[in-house]
């Protein structure tokens, strides 16, 4: 059998006007990766009978797996069942065992059943219903031939922990089980990196972001911290490891310390587990940061022991003599270990940009680190905030290494 591809759509007009984020395609997306299904589409669409049948058309003919989530409820919005019907041409029946699932499920509620809820037991022709155990929703598992095409489709209650819940129960197995000899899988690598830039990165690693490379290797930035995603698919968790290996060796080899972890985190957290293994504190005093740097790093969950004290100060020297004489000062005046001190920007020149001066104060002396603050206004202070926690960051690693 082929690779089967997928489409998840998400129904709901809380969704497609904005007030709510849809996850439910996201943690789906990463359960069908997980059993080697690659997504192809991700539709969202709102609570409207036509646009529903007309999402439910294009899914069933251009994937072999449909996932849909929302619009199981009792009420006139929820229009899952009915659009599901009118896309494959066939009529709705009622299931007298959901049914009864249904009512029993009200009554351990000391409830009886509102008259509209007889709905949910209705079923479009050829699909049997998907056991909802926390929920009145049952989910639809709906099983068609389409041009001469198997065609599955699951329809799942938009409550994330319920649908969460027939996922694994029912969902999951039957997908498996469509394809027993299919033992492959998905697995994702990632290398988070602080230092370098975007377009920096891709000129460092030029071949291992090209199309069509095996395995591949995706870049996203977000506030100046770039994540590397690197993309296997095998047989065993051994042979994507093996797959990925020599890849990442790669990616070693050129980034070398902008590397900081090999899993989803902030580089805060890096920098409080390298004090806490020490154990060590830092003190920050800082004015240019507004106050990001001490943020962040209360921000690190179970970690407050390694941070002595943290002091905004609106206008701190911005001179390398003027700044090394506070830093000299706060830090003799704290308990920490080390104290990251921020200056405040220096304006720019008429042949340089705005600068930020940081300095780490230790018992090794003072380092004076000097940044651009450049890049949009959302970003600039984050930016500068990871780049004084990075200061720290190099220069644990530094001792390590001596
Ligand atoms: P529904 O099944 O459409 O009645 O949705 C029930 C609840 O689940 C509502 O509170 C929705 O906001 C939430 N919900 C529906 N779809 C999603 C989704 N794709 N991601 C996250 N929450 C959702
Ligand atoms: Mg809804």
């Amino acid at each position: 059998m082929t690779q089967l591809h997928a489409e998840i759509i998400s129904i709901g007009d809380e969704l497609t006007s904005g007030q709510r984020l849809d996850t439910n395609s996201q943690w789906i997306s990463q359960q069908l990766g997980a059993i080697g299904i690659r997504v192809m589409y991700h539709t969202t669409v709102a609570d409207d009978v036509d646009a529903n049948i007309d999402v439910f058309r294009k899914a069933i003919a251009r994937t072999d797996l449909v996932v849909t989530t929302g619009g199981l409820g009792p009420t006139a919005d929820d229009l899952t069942r009915q659009s599901l019907a009118i896309a494959v041409g066939v009529e709705l029946y009622r299931d007298n065992n959901a049914l009864e699932t249904i009512k029993a499920l009200f009554t351990s509620r000391g409830r009886e059943m509102p008259p509209k809820n007889v709905v949910q037991a209705d079923f479009p022709v050829g699909s049997i219903p998907i056991h909802n155990p926390e929920g009145t929703a049952p989910g639809i598992d709906l099983s068609i031939e389409q041009a001469g095409q198997q065609r599955r489709v699951f329809c799942l209650p938009g409550v994330p922990a319920e649908m969460k819940q027939m996922w694994n129960n029912t969902v999951e197995p039957a997908i498996i089980a469509m394809n027993p000899e299919n033992k492959r899988l998905i697995k994702h690598f990632v290398i988070k990196t602080f230092g370098m830039g975007e377009s920096d990165m891709e000129r460092t690693l030029p071949d291992l972001v090209a199309r069509g490379r095996k395995p591949t290797v995706g870049i996203t930035a977000s506030y100046a911290t770039i994540t590397l995603r690197i993309t296997t698919e095998g047989n065993s968790d051994q042979e994507c490891e093996a797959q990925a290996a020599e890849t990442i060796e790669t990616i070693q080899n050129c980034l070398g310390n902008t590397i900081y972890a090999y899993h989803e985190c902030e580089i805060q957290d890096v920098v409080a587990s390298m004090l806490q293994a020490r154990g060590e504190s830092v003190a920050v005093l800082e004015s240019g940061t507004r106050g990001l740097v001490s943020h962040n790093l209360h921000s690190v969950q179970d970690q407050h022991s390694t941070i002595d004290q943290c002091q905004l100060r609106p206008a701190l020297p911005n001179e390398k003599t003027d700044l090394a004489s506070v830093a000299k000062d706060f830090h003799s005046n704290n308990q920490a270990h080390y104290s990251i001190v921020v200056g405040d920007v220096r304006a720019a020149t008429a042949d340089d940009v705005e600068q930020l001066p940081v300095i780490i104060a230790s018992d090794h002396g003072l380092h004076h680190h000097e940044f651009r603050f450049t890049g949009h206004s959302d970003i600039r202070i984050a930016k500068a905030a990871k780049q004084a926690i990075n200061c720290l960051r190099l220069q644990l690693l530094s001792q390590q290494a001596d």
